[in-house]
Formats: C-alpha cells, sequence, structure tokens
C-alpha cells in the first residue's frame, strides 16, 4: 500500500519539489497551502490541493486524517516582513507549527517532518556551524522558526508524534522566485541573478558582497525531507546545507555578467556554512547538486 503524506506549504518553492519527490516515490499526497505566497501551478495534478490556512483551528483532523507523513514547511518564510508584522508571521509560523503537531497526535501520523532554518543561529561562532550551536536570532522570523522546530520537538515527544527538525540553508532552484515575493530573500539570491541576467541588466550585490552563504539545491532539500520522512529515528534535529559557503561576489562571477553593488540589509548574518556530518551520518543525506551544475539548471529554466 502507498503511503501517505500531507505536505503544508506545498505550492511553495520547497513544498512543490518534496511533493514532486513523494510523487515519483510512489506516494499519495496531499497540499495544504493559502496559496499566500505559494502558487497552484507549482503543484502537481496528481497531488491533491487543499486550501487551508495553517494558522486555524478548524479543520486540521479531517485534512491529515489518513496520512501518515507530515512535512510540514507552510510559514511566512521572509526576514525583512517578520519585522513589519511580527503578530501575523507568529501566527502563520508558530501557531501555525503548533496547530500541526497537536492535529498529528489526533489523526495518528507516525512522522513529522518539520522545517527550521539556519537563520536561527544567527551569527553564529562556530563555522562551519553544528546543531548544538547556540540559538541567537536576529529576526521575528528567525526566533519563529526555532519555537516551531522546538514546539513540534516537545510537543512531539509528549504526543508520542515521532517529529524531526530540519534546518534549511539557502535553498535555490526553479520556481524560489515568486512575483509576490520579489527581490527579497538571499535564499533566491541565485535565481535573481538568473533573471537579471535573463533580462539584460546588471546582477545587484548587496554590501561589499563578501557576506558568505551556503546554497543548497532545492532538490536536495526534497530529498533530505524524505531521507527525515523514512529514518528509524524518532527524533532529531538536522543541518541541511551544502557544507561549501560561497561569497555573494563570486557568486555573482560565476554567472559571467555585469553586477552593481546596492544597500545592505539588517537583520542577517555575515556567514552562513553548515556542518553536514550528522545528516551524513544519521540520515544518510548528502548533497548531490553542486552549485555550477543548480545555476546550469536554472538558467535552462527561465
Ligand atoms: P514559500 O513562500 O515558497 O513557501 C511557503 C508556502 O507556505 C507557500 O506556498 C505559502 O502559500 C504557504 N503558506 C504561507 N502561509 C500559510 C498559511 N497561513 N497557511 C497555509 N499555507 C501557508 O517559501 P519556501 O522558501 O519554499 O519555504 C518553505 C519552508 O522552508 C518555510 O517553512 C521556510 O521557513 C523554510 N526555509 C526556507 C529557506 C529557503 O532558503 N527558501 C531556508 C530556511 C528555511
Amino acid at each position: 500500500m502507498s503511503r501517505r503524506a500531507v505536505v503544508t506549504g506545498g505550492a511553495g518553492f520547497i513544498g512543490s519539489h518534496v511533493v514532486d519527490l513523494l510523487l515519483a516515490d510512489g506516494w499519495r499526497v496531499a497540499v495544504l497551502d493559502d496559496l499566500s505566497t505559494g502558487n497552484e501551478a507549482n503543484v502537481d495534478a496528481s497531488a491533491d490541493l487543499i486550501q487551508f490556512d495553517v494558522s486555524t483551528s478548524d479543520g486540521w483532523l479531517s485534512a491529515l486524517r489518513g496520512a501518515d507523513t507530515v512535512f510540514h514547511l507552510a510559514a511566512l518564510p521572509r526576514i525583512q516582513p517578520s519585522f513589519d508584522d511580527p503578530v501575523g508571521h507568529e501566527l502563520v509560523n508558530v501557531v501555525g507549527a503548533i496547530r500541526c503537531v497537536e492535529a498529528c497526535r489526533d489523526a495518528g501520523v507516525r512522522r513529522l517532518v518539520v522545517a527550521g532554518s539556519s537563520s536561527s543561529y544567527g551569527v553564529p561562532r562556530r563555522l562551519p556551524t553544528p546543531e548544538d550551536e547556540p540559538i541567537d536570532p536576529l529576526s521575528p522570523y528567525a526566533l519563529q522558526k526555532y519555537a516551531a522546530e522546538r514546539n513540534c520537538l516537545v510537543l512531539g515527544e509528549r504526543y508520542g508524534v515521532p517529529t524531526i527538525a530540519l534546518r534549511f540553508f539557502n535553498v535555490y532552484g526553479p520556481r524560489s522566485f515568486s512575483e509576490r515575493n520579489p527581490l527579497n530573500a538571499y535564499s533566491s539570491v541565485v535565481g535573481i541573478f538568473a533573471r537579471q541576467k535573463a533580462a539584460g541588466t546588471a546582477l545587484t550585490v548587496t554590501g561589499d558582497g563578501l557576506q558568505k552563504r551556503d546554497f543548497v539545491y532545492v532538490t536536495d532539500v526534497a530529498r533530505a525531507n524524505l531521507a527525515a520522512a523514512i529514518s528509524e529515528r524518532p527524533f532529531g534535529v538536522y543541518n541541511v546545507g551544502a557544507g561549501e559557503p560561497i561569497s555573494i561576489l563570486e557568486l555573482a562571477k560565476l554567472f559571467d555578467h555585469p553586477y552593481v553593488f546596492v544597500e545592505e540589509r539588517q537583520g542577517e548574518s555575515r556567514t552562513t556554512w553548515a556542518d553536514i556530518s550528522r545528516i551524513r551520518a544519521e540520515l544518510g543525506w548528502s548533497p548531490e547538486v553542486s552549485l555550477v551544475e543548480g545555476i546550469e539548471y536554472g538558467e535552462a529554466e527561465l
């Protein structure tokens, strides 16, 4: 019998790639998404799309009924807007996660995989950064992502819902660019550069461009979600990155196209660099797509 998954945020960038991988792996998949930043067109026709707001209490149980695994990716995932509306972001990012784990308990779900974020480390003292690095969020969003994963782990343990939190680093790849969220996340700077190059405009490098990011290709992130879903380990927290940072300036140079410098953003770390030894050892996952390959795929997509 095929396994049944619910993917919250499955109409979004990362969630839709998780959906694609699960379908390819023979799962039956339902997507819960309010389409606020996501897009119906991202959802494969063989998945069921249910328009649903994760922050509300109603309808969770029937939405999860029959699912053995839940991937909770729904969130308002941008740093800068979380400063403008911290309460609205809290409701989706934290309350939504709590409602999700409660519903997993009620529906008898056997595995919850929840999306965390490398932004929760703030300015890490250790590079590469291991999972036991102190949490020191620099934005409401970063704090909320930590609260979400911690609530899922603590409540999951109490409720008997095995839960794995994955801390994604800077994810890039097809569908990262949303018309509703343009130009406001490092996560999509690879996609932004690809679009700027295709449009014949200069690439916009923020600050001095020497800030480094650990870019991980979105299909690799989807594979990490699947690895967490099928793991025998009941609970855990894992970094999901390439394990190799690159500066934004070096990234711009890889595009072989003119660039200009624009104003720096507040509330972001200088360097992100994942220590991925734990996920390699415990979930048997490692990244497969190099940055050069990932950029080529992205440019071919435009
Ligand atoms: P995204 O905006 O493309 O996807 C988020 C999805 O959640 C969208 O489809 C959106 O419509 C949906 N959503 C938002 N509010 C909702 C609500 N109230 N109810 C139901 N659905 C709602 O962003 P993404 O980059 O794919 O992010 C997916 C997850 O990964 C998020 O949890 C994010 O915090 C996390 N993450 C992303 C990155 C990255 O580099 N992109 C890095 C770290 C963590």
